[in-house]
């Protein structure tokens, strides 16, 4: 964890862009409540193909303007062209955005045609390559491995070709055991690589959204964790106060530990971020 330990600790929350005129409102809700907390910034997703493209761009402009904190876009290039890719980029440059998440995307299951930029690492280098230093770019790491990968090696190998083509900044996936993380970095370290990664956390609002996005995104959710969660059945308020307190703990561990920051995953709820923020004691 050497590596980690050098870099203040960044705080931020993630959003979606909001699709109906009610999601709006509620998400402005949200991020003026987390606004008090003054993060480091607000992320905002990108539906692969390009499918939020003009929400996305608009919640990171709206957001920057309401609370004066960065915006920061999620770009995914599969199922885009290099064209679209630069004219997003280029509005961006242009709304006075400096930060991107960089990633390689989804395609919803039954969508067709990849790309021409078939990989993370190449987006970031088409960045790099398009608009030089003017971005600090971000990219996704995954502790417990990307579900598509050939083996751990590879998926690290390929974790450090986006660091080799310009990334400066990493957001891991979502976990439960710090392990993952920890071992994560020390082979990170190994192979050079020694930029920060901060850990995603998606506080646990309700099991059976949990297991839906664990299972698409390959987390592991440990079995003493999903057998509580099981046992609270339809209890919203037990499962909550449970959720707060695993996630709390291993907030906690990870900052003790060394983690420059943490980067929650909101699903645009407020509520168990700031619980979670408060028994921390972040004071930004
Ligand atoms: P990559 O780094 O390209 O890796 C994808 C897979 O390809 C891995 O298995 C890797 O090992 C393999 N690979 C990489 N390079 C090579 C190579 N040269 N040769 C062979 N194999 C290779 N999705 C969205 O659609 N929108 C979002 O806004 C979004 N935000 C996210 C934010 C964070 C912090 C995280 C962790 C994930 C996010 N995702 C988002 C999900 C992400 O798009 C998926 O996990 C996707 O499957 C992989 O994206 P990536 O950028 O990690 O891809």
């Amino acid at each position: 964890m050497e590596s980690q330990k050098k870099y203040k600790p960044k705080f931020s929350f993630e959003f979606f862009p909001p699709k109906t005129l009610e999601a709006v409102g509620k998400l402005q809700t949200t991020t003026e409540r987390l606004a008090q907390l003054k993060p480091s910034f607000f992320s905002v997703t990108f539906g692969a193909g390009g499918s939020t493209r003009e929400r996305t761009f608009e919640t990171v402009m709206d957001i920057y303007k309401k609370t004066g904190i960065d915006g920061v876009p999620h770009v995914s290039c599969i199922g885009s062209t290099t064209e679209e890719i630069k004219t997003i980029l280029d509005s961006y440059i242009e709304g006075g955005i400096r930060n991107v998440v960089a990633l390689r995307g989804d395609l919803p299951s039954g969508s067709i045609g990849g790309g021409p930029l078939r990989y993370a690492s190449e987006l970031v280098e088409f960045i790099r390559q398009e608009t030089g230093d003017h971005f600090h770019i971000e990219v996704a790491a995954y502790p417990e491995f990307h579900p598509q990968a050939p083996s751990a090696q590879k998926d690290l190998e390929n974790f450090k070709r986006k660091v080799d083509a310009g990334a400066d900044a990493a957001i891991t996936q979502y976990f439960y055991n710090p392990d993952a993380y920890y071992r994560f970095i020390d082979s990170c370290e190994k192979l050079g690589i020694e930029i920060p990664i901060v850990p995603g956390i998606m506080p646990i609002v309700t099991c059976t959204q949990l297991c839906r996005f664990s299972e698409a995104c390959g987390a592991e959710i440990p079995r003493w964790i999903l057998k509580r969660l099981q046992e609270f059945g339809d209890d919203r308020a037990s499962i909550q106060e449970f959720g707060i307190e695993v996630t709390t703990k291993l907030c906690e561990q990870l900052l003790t530990n060394g983690a420059p920051g943490l980067h929650f995953y909101t699903m645009n709820q407020s509520a168990a971020s700031v619980e979670i923020w408060k028994n921390i004691g972040i004071d930004q």
